[in-house]
């Protein structure tokens, strides 16, 4: 089969590998509908994370389930699934606590070893606890498809960051990043009733989706501009709830500067550079909380699965180019080279 594999920085290829088999009873093989480039995987992209030459990528698809192993009882051959972005047993104590990132037998599509989801098909360990089933009916709805695969990883790595930052009715609610993360994270605030809900972005295309998925402001510059321009907008007081969504040093301090006395940070950019941007002692003066984290988004998937079905949600518009899977080098460059917000992969 045909799949997407990392050689070297900006050296995608799309090559032929292997066709995934079960290996395991609790193994299932995907085949993909859709898949989609992550921020993150641009990371792998440009260096500045180690991929060995070869490695498999991608982490976020959906698709039909092919082949199922012995064990395999809660989905079956034909089924429509979504994938969460990493794979889990279910049964250890941090499944058992919802912190499916942290499973004990768990791990990440695109790992070395395993299969990625920017190909045609991926074998799914534990395809009970990681896989969830969607209606059958969704996979001739193309507008609903793009919406369900953000559940693999944008939606409910959103979900977590507005739920680490306490977002709920009654709050002021700012994010500070405006790729798909963080306007998936202004669209699980609204959902989570959030009275105020303001973006910190500058390309106009981005935070128009912002607006549309329910941001009531927009600020548009950077640094030291934004926090005056945020504490202009809250009597000088900032955000109760600060939706990190960026992970460089310069987004974590401004996520700081405007996170209001008493509040908290809810981040989920994953973290690069030297340093963290935070200074704990203005943390401690003023009472700022950090949680956050790698998104456990397989445990959310039942919890929003509802909202994108019914259309309450519809975090589709995070997608604004569709390349097939031979197309995916070109997808990544657009990404790179921000001609894209977040690419979708149709096989
Ligand atoms: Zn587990």
């Amino acid at each position: 089969m045909r799949a997407t594999t990392i050689h070297a920085p900006f050296d995608m290829r799309v090559a032929d590998v292997p066709d995934p088999v079960v290996r395991n009873p609790g193994d299932a093989v995907v085949r993909v509908l859709r898949s989609c480039i992550c921020g993150s995987d641009l990371w792998a992209y440009r260096g500045e994370s180690a991929r060995q030459a070869g490695q498999r990528i991608g982490h976020e698809f959906l698709g039909i389930v092919e082949e199922t192993g012995a064990e395999v009882t809660g989905v079956g051959r034909g089924d429509l699934v979504v994938a969460p972005f990493t794979w889990s047993d279910g049964v250890c104590d941090y499944c058992r606590e919802g912190l499916t990132t942290s499973c004990e037998h768990g791990g990440f599509w695109g790992s070395v070893g395993s299969d990625g989801g920017q190909g045609e098909a991926v074998r799914v360990p534990f395809a009970d606890a990681t896989l969830v089933a969607l209606p059958a009916e969704a996979a001739s709805d193309d507008r609903l498809l793009a919406a369900l695969l953000t559940l693999s990883d944008v939606m409910g790595t959103g979900h977590h960051a507005a739920l680490g930052a306490g977002a709920r009715a009654g709050v002021t609610v700012a994010v500070v990043g405006d790729g798909a993360v963080g306007l998936c994270g202004v669209l699980a605030a609204k959902r989570l009733g959030a009275d105020r809900i303001i973006a910190l972005g500058r390309h106009e295309a981005r935070t128009d989706i912002a607006r549309r998925f329910g941001a009531t402001d927009v600020v548009a510059e950077r640094g030291d501009a934004a926090v005056e321009a945020v504490r202009e907008l809250t009597r000088g007081q900032g955000a109760h709830a600060v939706v990190e969504a960026v992970g460089t040093e310069q987004s974590m301090r401004t996520a700081v500067s405007i996170t209001r006395d008493g509040g908290a940070i809810g981040f989920v950019g994953v973290p690069h550079g030297s340093g963290t941007g935070l200074d704990l002692s203005v943390m401690f003066d003023r009472n700022i909380a950090l949680r956050g984290g790698v998104a456990p988004v397989r445990t959310y998937i039942p919890e929003l699965l509802p909202d994108v079905l019914d259309g309450t949600i519809d975090p589709s518009p995070v997608f604004d180019l569709t390349v097939g899977l031979e197309g995916v080098p070109d997808g990544y460059k657009a990404m790179d080279e921000r001609t894209a917000l977040k690419v979708m992969v149709a096989n």
